[in-house]
């Protein structure tokens, strides 16, 4: 069977190449009936927490990218006792031997580490995505696989808990290549059968620089914050790097795991585009129904929105097409409200010119009274349930004076801005009475 892992050392948050490198193991292993293991690398002990631990895990499982591991997880923290084992194993067959040598961290102190009797040659593997790769292994020398017998150092433990926990292939990032023939060696000195590998491209920042913080943020929980769906963020990691081959862009998981190939996994480094990205985000909003919207903005948790704001109003819940229609990212929805962008639907305008209100020739706004009288009068009988049927009630006038003579003064009206929706959207959000009051403060102002 085939298994694959993913072995996320815990020192930080859940990196996006993380999780791009778990879903490429999971849907490989899903795709060919295999499964995937999770261990955690917390060997360094000045870095790794049980929190970030924790944060990876659930990270990982909120997007639904999950193990097949049984019984208790796999720490290599808890496991010194299993790797001194194959320590004394690779010492007692000659594959490496303990060398007494000064310490590099503490000069003049004698230590004992153990070190790989380096069989000096040139090695080949496969890797699913580039093909063979050639080294030369001399020039690693006698590598130091353990600080002592009981401190095996990263490779060792690697080797190890590939072999024990099954694994067939290795799918990791491209900046593991130099660590495979060292890896390879090790195996090799202890019988070990080798796994396949496959190296993922880099992703990179628009400007082909490897990917940090100081282009934005790296961390899958930076982007949940923001808004980012879990579908959009499987959908968007899934293309960092492998193409289904078709226009196809858009992917649930289980189509994920169906199309995935690893021979259509590109060389070249993946460049992270937040513009793509948030295209993603968007489709997948317009997808949510009115009430899956609401419960994803939650407005009731963001802080600073302007008290008139009332998110337990009827006009809210008629503005929030407009909001789902516009937004890629929930984030900016609460950037907009804050900016006063919706403040026309609870505040009604009266701080606009009168001159805001003429269109081409009409020196004064003149002549736009008469037209915004008649859209009261035709308002009042209009059948108020979309902002298509209030379109509609307007629509013939519209057409004897002009569609711009009309509409723009009545956008005016309703929303006081140079920006806004249009204004049958304006005047169902509103309603049919504030929509009359607002025109009606209108005319007043022409009239002086
Ligand atoms: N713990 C390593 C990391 O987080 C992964 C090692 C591997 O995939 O072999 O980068």
């Amino acid at each position: 069977m085939i298994i694959t892992r993913i072995p996320p050392s815990p020192t930080g948050k859940l990196h996006i190449g993380t999780a791009r490198t778990a879903l490429f193991n999971y849907l490989f292993a899903k795709k060919n009936g295999g499964k995937m293991v999770f261990r955690s690398e917390d060997t360094d002990k000045a870095r790794s927490t049980k929190e970030s631990e924790a944060e990876i895990m659930s990270g990982l499982q909120w997007l639904g990218i999950t193990w097949d591991n049984e019984g208790e997880i796999v720490r290599q923290s808890e496991r010194a006792p299993i790797y001194r084992e194959y320590l004394e194993k690779i010492i007692a067959n000659g594959g490496a031997y303990v060398s007494r040598e000064e310490s590099k961290n503490t000069p003049g102190e004698m230590v004992e580490v153990v070190r790989l009797k380096n069989p000096n040659k040139v090695l080949t593997f496969n890797d699913l995505i580039r093909g063979d790769i050639t080294f030369d292994t001399t020039e690693l020398g006698d590598i130091v696989i353990a600080r002592n017998l009981d401190d095996a150092l990263y490779h060792f433990t690697v080797v190890v808990d590939d072999y024990l926990m099954g694994v067939t292939h290795v799918i990791r990032g491209e900046d593991h290549i130099s660590n495979t023939p060292r890896q390879i060696l090790i195996q090799e000195a202890l019988g070990i059968e080798r796994p396949i590998y496959a190296h993922l491209p880099l992703i990179l920042a628009p400007d082909r620089s490897k990917m940090s913080k100081r282009h934005g943020a790296v961390s899958i929980e930076s982007y949940r914050e923001l808004g980012y769906t879990k579908d959009a963020i499987l959908n968007y990691l899934a293309l960092l790097g492998w193409n289904p081959g078709t226009d196809q862009e858009l992917f649930t998981l289980a189509e994920l795991v169906e199309k995935f190939e690893v021979t259509q996994i590109q060389k070249s480094g993946a460049v992270f585009d937040i513009k793509k990205f948030n295209w993603f985000n968007k489709e997948y909003l317009r997808r949510m129904s009115a009430e899956e919207f609401m419960t994803y903005l939650d407005l009731s948790t963001a802080e600073g929105l302007p008290k008139y704001f009332d998110i337990t109003s009827d006009s809210f819940t008629r503005l929030l097409p407009t909001i789902q229609e516009r937004i890629s990212i929930r984030q900016e929805a609460i950037d907009e409200i804050k900016a006063g962008e919706y403040d026309f639907v609870f505040v009604s305008p009266t701080e606009y010119t009168t001159d805001m209100l003429k269109w081409k020739n009409d020196p004064d706004a003149s002549a736009a009274l008469p037209r915004l009288e008649k859209a009261a009068e035709l308002l009042k009988t209009a059948d108020f349930s979309t902002p298509d049927t209030i379109k509609a009630a307007l629509w013939g006038y519209a057409e004897e004076v002009g569609k711009g003579e009309l509409f723009s003064p009545l956008r005016i009206a309703l929303s006081g801005k140079a920006q806004s929706p249009d204004p049958f959207t304006i005047a169902y959000i509103v309603g049919l009475e504030e929509t009359l009051r607002r025109i009606a403060t209108a005319c007043d102002k022409i009239k002086g």
